[in-house]
């Protein structure tokens, strides 16, 4: 008998449909507000999942109406022929299941190993990028990443332009007194490169917990100082699950302009999203304290059916919001380079 699956859903009743898949705990760059300090301890091989362990498991969650999967990390690019794991996903775009199916296969990287393997990766059928850019002064952007390589991320961006894997999202951390002056120049990036540009305000998630809540530029202070230079219009259309509100240029031109304002205006409502960590931990929450060991039950030899209940029992238990904003949060003891942003 065939069993028709409803699609996963916690006990808040939103339905999950995005997944955040970790390739790698490891970082080629330091950014302050994430990995700051030297060399992170990393997942022994043996924990991390392997290529057919992911394959497997991202097949489990499309027949459980996972929609969205996203290829995150540290730095995904890091992870070994990363265009295999895209060819063996990219499967699912056509396998039609109860639940739904894939449409859309994305990599968040920091763009520095773009400009030789973005068509690479295009071949392979992935869709589309979200490239990290914090800064577009070169000395800025080295005191934020570790790294002096602002050309090599900007050629990135030309290269995943030239190999069609858009729209393209650029992610900026604004933090302040470091990047928050930039902002309008981002704005004009935008325009200039036609891309979606996405400010991002600076979350309790760095290694370092160092995170102060001094140091975050309100989603409305971007806004602000972009509107200075150049107004906005939001997009008209429902703003579903997305991450940011949308807007696009008054005077018509090229690009847009997402806003995520997870610290001054929470969205957790409309979160339909779950991750997986490079070493087999379902997180419901980004700021979970807890985390659920899909590799251990994979590895126990546990059935399809036993995982798909694993699974749904562990989306269940999905917080109803984080609490930053709350007197008794507590930051996660992993960063955002371990968890996959
Ligand atoms: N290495 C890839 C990259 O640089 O995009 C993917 C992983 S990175 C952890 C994913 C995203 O998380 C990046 O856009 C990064 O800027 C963002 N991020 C990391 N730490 C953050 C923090 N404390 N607050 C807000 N965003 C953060």
């Amino acid at each position: 008998m065939e069993v028709t699956r409803q699609i996963l859903r916690d006990s808040y009743g939103r339905a999950i449909r995005d997944l955040r898949v970790s390739l790698t705990d490891r970082c080629n760059f330091r950014c302050f507000y994430c990995l700051p300090h030297g060399e992170p301890p990393i997942a022994p091989k043996e924990k991390m999942l392997s290529y057919e362990e992911i394959e497997y498991v991202c097949e489990i969650f499309v027949e459980l109406g996972i929609e969205k999967i996203r290829l995150t990390g540290g730095e995904p690019m890091l992870r070994k022929d990363i265009e295999t794991i895209v060819r063996k996903l990219a499967k699912f775009k056509s396998s039609l299941q109860p639940a739904g199916h894939l449409h859309d296969l994305a990599l968040t990287t920091n763009g520095y190993f773009l400009p030789e393997r973005a068509q690479a990766l295009k071949d392979a059928g992935l869709d589309r990028v979200t490239i990290s850019l914090d800064s577009l002064k070169r000395d800025v952007f080295k005191r934020m990443t570790g790294v002096d390589v602002l050309d090599k991320v900007l050629e990135g961006i030309a290269a995943a332009k030239a190999a069609h894997l858009d729209p393209i999202k650029i992610n900026a951390v604004i933090v302040r007194g470091h990047n928050d002056d930039e902002v309008a120049d981002f704005a004009e990036f935008a325009r200039e490169h036609d891309v979606k540009m996405r400010f991002i305000e600076f979350m309790p998630l760095d290694s370092g917990h160092e995170w102060s809540r001094s140091d975050v530029v309100s989603g409305k202070e971007i806004r602000q100082r972009i509107e200075e230079r150049f107004p906005l219009v939001p997009v008209n259309v429902a703003r579903g699950s997305d991450t940011s509100s949308r807007l696009v240029f008054a005077d018509g031109g090229r690009g847009e302009i997402g806003i995520i304002a997870p610290v001054t205006e929470p969205f957790c409502g409309a979160c339909s999203r779950i991750r997986l960590t490079a070493d087999g931990q379902i997180r419901t929450c980004l700021f979970s304290t807890v985390e659920h060991s899909l590799r251990d039950v994979v590895r126990s030899g546990a059935s399809r059916l036993e995982i798909i209940d694993y699974i749904e029992s562990v989306v269940l238990k999905k917080e109803p919001r984080h609490f930053i904003n709350e007197p008794g949060f507590v930051t996660p003891s992993r960063s955002m380079s371990f968890i996959g942003g």
